[in-house]
Formats: structure tokens, sequence, C-alpha cells
């Protein structure tokens, strides 16, 4: 096993018992990782090992594994129930994920008893942190009066209005169960609404597993890139690079008349991972017009986040269809495709039935569903959540940017309002430290190996911080604590990486 030597960290602080004998060093499973003001500030772990004059000492990946025994323990009874052991492609983690027993505001705290700066805050889902006191009331109130009527009821209604009132751009709308069955119903929609089939995506762009979605040609040539899919599908899918205006100006003069929708993710694909230009996204609107296409937005990550109103209120651009979920559930199950009424009443009865798009669902509006994302929304509507969590990333970002700099490790963190990424590798960062705004990035992030990404992912959990794979989604409870503490867990983090020899002054 490759060991390293790390003499340039800093001496960590002595735990209590501990006799300095690296050997000794106690059993992790009686360690307690904690961040935050009961651990006085101090940071208890392997540290003091790697600080140990000259010995040898563990890997990030050692860590990590010392750190989570049972994390490890619990994996190997889920890898007999799920394919590699996890329930959801992003939790996959080498050589396991962390498992978590409760979580509550910015923090989550995982099975062997580590307090963690939480990133992925419910895959995006919960601007408000964990736990809000509103959303946690609502759902409770509305447990106690069941969790599923099979009928109609009023939380559904008022859950409705209040999405229409913030987007303005929804006439009508309908309730799903989440983001992908959305933009599935948003396709199918526009297929019907224009007699059209083609769908028009941008590359590497993000919309859930349904099959419209999903299959994306490797170059220019039209395999599935994913088994499992019928051809037809990728043949009724034209795919292009983000940002090309001439490319999406010649598809459209070329195709326009059998595009049903274009849709794309509002911010930029990845929720930004490479920005968008709004520039690209006002020429979209013009040609979507000019050829009758449904434009729709995906706003399942950027909706009631970049504000509001979503990416559309800070655009001013206004697209036909819109599709959301995460926030608009309030950190429940839910989803919703909404947008002009003469496209979204497809679903409506009609004499012939053969014109309607059937709409069943067993969990469409579910009560549940319906309290945390009425009571979300209404805590959300004015802003201020969203100006809180976007300018803490704002600080984070600047931060965490000046750690690449002093480090002297090529690599940059931006975003836009509260979605920040982490590039390792890219030479240049945003000049305000922050990002590009509603402008490409001046560079693509340069790729990132496997073992580095990893890396920094794992590392970044052994110094107590979730990161959502090289992102962060920062929220309105993330404190001045949280970024100081992710600023250590960078540092550390970029040294280990460094000592391991997966980074340099660039990625090795
Ligand atoms: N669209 C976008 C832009 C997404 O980021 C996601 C999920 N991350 C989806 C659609 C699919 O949503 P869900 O996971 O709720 O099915």
């Amino acid at each position: 096993m490759a060991h390293i030597f790390c003499t340039a960290l800093p001496a960590a602080p002595l735990q209590s018992g501990w006799n300095g004998d690296p050997e000794g060093w106690p059993q992790t499973a009686m360690l307690r990782w904690r961040v935050g003001a009961d651990a006085g500030g101090e940071i208890w772990a392997p540290e003091h090992r790697r600080s140990y004059g000259g010995v040898a000492m563990a890997t990030i990946l050692e860590r990590y594994v010392e750190l989570h025994p049972a994390s490890q323990q619990l994996h190997g009874r889920a890898r007999r129930v799920f394919p590699d052991g996890v329930t959801h492609d992003m939790r996959y983690v080498q050589p396991f994920p962390i498992a978590v027993e409760r979580a509550a505001g910015s923090r989550k705290w995982d099975i062997d008893g580590h307090e963690i700066v939480d990133f992925v805050m419910g895959h995006g889902a919960l601007l408000l942190g964990h736990a809000h006191p509103a959303v946690t009331e609502a759902v409770a109130a509305q447990l106690a009066r069941g969790t599923h009527y099979g009928a109609s009821h009023e939380l559904e209604v008022r859950w409705g209005e209040l999405v229409q009132r913030v987007v303005p751009s929804v006439e009508h709308l309908r309730f799903t169960s989440s983001g992908t069955e959305a933009t599935m119903m948003a396709l199918r929609l526009a297929r019907a609404h224009t007699g059209r089939e083609k769908v028009l995506r941008l590359r590497d762009h993000f919309h859930g597993w349904n099959d419209s979605v999903t299959g994306q040609p490797p170059a220019e040539e039209t395999l599935p890139r994913s088994p499992g899919l019928p051809h037809g599908i990728l043949d009724a899918s034209i795919v292009v690079p983000q940002n090309d205006i001439a490319a999406l100006d010649r598809t459209m003069r070329e195709s326009g008349g059998e595009i049903a929708a274009m849709i794309f993710e509002a911010t930029g694909l990845h929720w930004g991972t490479e920005p968008i230009a709004v520039t690209y996204v006002r020429r979209a609107r013009e040609l979507t017009r000019e050829h009758g296409v449904v434009l729709i937005f995906d706003e399942v990550i950027t909706g009631f986040r970049v504000a509001a109103g979503g990416a559309q209120a800070a655009y001013g651009i206004t697209p036909d269809m819109t599709t959301m979920a995460k926030i608009v559930a309030g950190g429940l199950p839910g989803g919703c495709v909404g947008g002009q009424a003469r496209i979204v009443d497809r679903i409506a009865m009609r004499q012939d039935a053969s014109e309607r798009i059937a709409h069943p669902g067993t969990f469409n509006a579910n009560p549940l569903s319906a309290a945390a994302g009425s009571a979300c929304l209404a805590v959300i509507e004015n802003g201020v959540p969203q100006q809180q969590a976007s300018a803490t990333a704002r600080t984070l970002a600047q931060r965490l940017n000046a750690v690449f700099r002093e480090e002297g490790v090529a690599g940059a963190v931006y975003g836009q309002a509260s979605m920040l990424h982490i590039a390792l590798g890219l030479r240049e960062q945003p000049d305000d430290g922050y990002g590009w705004g509603w402008h490409a990035m001046p560079q693509r992030p340069p790729a990132v190996p496997g073992r580095a990404a990893s890396a920094l992912r794992r590392g970044m959990l052994n110094e107590g911080v979730d990161l959502m794979a090289s992102g962060m989604m920062v929220s309105a409870v993330h404190t001045e604590a949280d970024v100081d503490r992710t600023e250590e867990a960078l540092r550390r983090t970029l040294r280990a990486m460094r000592a391991e020899r997966l980074i340099d002054n660039g990625v090795a």
C-alpha cells in the first residue's frame, strides 16, 4: 500500500489519551469527528498520525476507510440488495458511501458519528436547509390528517396557486412525483401540441432518466449511448452543443419544421458546470418562436433558487413551458410541469379521447408533498432566502479560490446564484472570485482523472464536508462557520492530494 510523508501539514491538536505512538492510534470507531461549537473548533482525526514527524501516514482512502467503519459495514448489507449497494447513481462513492442518520440546518450526521457540513442538500431540494421548522410543522400537521385521500384537496390548490404566483409564465400546471416525470410530460405535451416528433436538446444537459432525454449520440452519429433505449428515440433527438449560435441557427433552418420542443437546463449543463450564455438563450427564444417550436426551460434545479421566479425571472426571458421539482416540493418527492394553458390543457378531458394526454399518477399532488411544498414556497416567495444563499455562495467561492491560489494548485471555484462548482486544473479563476454571471466561461473546465475527482470527494468527507459530486448546493442556512470549515477542509484535502501526487500545479 502506498504510504506518504506529509510533514508539511500543520500539526493538529493532540487528542487526550493518545500516547503519541502512531500504531497505537485509537480505534476510529471510538473517535467522534466533530465540527462546530461543541467541538470547540478542535478537529479530532487521524491528522495526528500525519503530523507525527516523518512517520508513514494514511492516504486519503485509508483515512476514509478508517473513519467510517459503520458505513462500510452497512454497505456490505446494501450490496446484497441494490446494484452497487446504492439507490442513486450520485451516491456511488468508492469503496463505499457514507450512511447518514439525521440532518438539521446545514449539517448532517453519519452513522459513525461525524458531523458533516452538507452541500448536497437533498440533491438541491433544500434551499431552506434540513428540517426547516415551517416545512416540518406543515408536514407533521398533515401527517396527522392522513397521507393520501385519493381525492382533490385544498392544499394542492394552494400549492398550485403559489407556483402560478411565483412563476408568472405558468398559466396552468400539473404536479408530478419527480423531475423525470415532469420533463417526460413536458415533451409529450409539446409533441402533441405541435404534431411534430423531434426534440432538440443541448449536449450533456441533464433532464432525468426518461427515454426522451436519456440517450445522446456520442459524437454526431445516432447510436444510443444508453443501452435499453429504442433506436427511434434517438432518431427523434437532435443534440447540439451549448452556446453555439451558428449550430442552432443551422439546425432550426434545416429542421425547425420537424422539431416539437427545445429543452435545456436553464443556467447551462449540469446546473451551470458550464454556464449557458444569456445571448444564446435569447437567440433560442427568438428561433423557437419563429419556427413554432415549444421552448421548455428545465428549472428542476434552478427553479425557486436562482431567484424566486427561477432563471427565467433572472434573465427576463419567458419560456413556453417550465419543468420544476426539488425545491417546489420543499424536500419531499414532487415535481411540476407548467406553462401556457393552451399547451398544458392537452391533459384536459375532451370528447375525442385520442386527442388528449392521460395524466394519472398515484402520488400526484399528494397531501404530504403539497404541505411541504406550499410551506416552503410561502417562505421563499419574497426572494430573501435566495439572496442569503447566493451571498454565502459568493463568499465561499471567493474563499475557496484563495485556497487554490495560496496552495499553488491549479483550480477554480465558480458558480451562479447558490450553485458552485470546483474545477481542479482550471487555470482561470473568475475575476470577482465567484463566477461569470450569465455568460459563457472563457475556457472549458479540463477533464479531471477519476482518481483525482474521487480523492477530492473522499478527502472532503474525511474533513467533514459532503460535496455534490464536485459541486456545492448552498442553502439559506449555511453559516460563516460552515464557510470557515469548508475552507479549511479544502486546504487540508488539497495538501493530502498533493502528497499523494494526485495534483500539482495542475492535475496529475
Ligand atoms: N432535470 C434536471 C435539470 C435535474 O437536475 C434533474 C435531477 N437532478 C432532473 C431533471 C430529474 O429530476 P428527478 O431526480 O426529480 O427525477
